[in-house]
């Protein structure tokens, strides 16, 4: 079985499904059995749609949604206002 760190080293093209089938299947047993990695994972997706400007799922961590809650550092451009 993977690491947690072999896993955190793999979130990123796990979550881009990158991974070829055998580590994207040991990454997701990984995560099915550690939740310090499920917990890194929901982070990792809460921060990537903070930066994506995407509203947060509701069960996203109170720590991600203080975060999308802030406001932003300067204006955004133009073109992410838009929508
Ligand atoms: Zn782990």
């Amino acid at each position: 079985m993977l690491a947690c760190r072999d896993v955190s080293e793999l979130m990123t093209d796990y979550m881009e499904r990158r991974l070829g089938a055998r580590r994207w299947i040991g990454v997701s047993w990984h995560l099915r059995l550690c939740p310090m990695c499920r917990a890194f994972l929901e982070q990792l997706r809460a921060t990537r749609a903070v930066l994506a400007g995407l509203a947060l799922p509701a069960d996203a961590p109170a720590e991600a949604r203080a975060l999308a809650q802030r406001p932003p550092a300067g204006e955004p451009p133009s073109d992410l206002r838009s929508h």
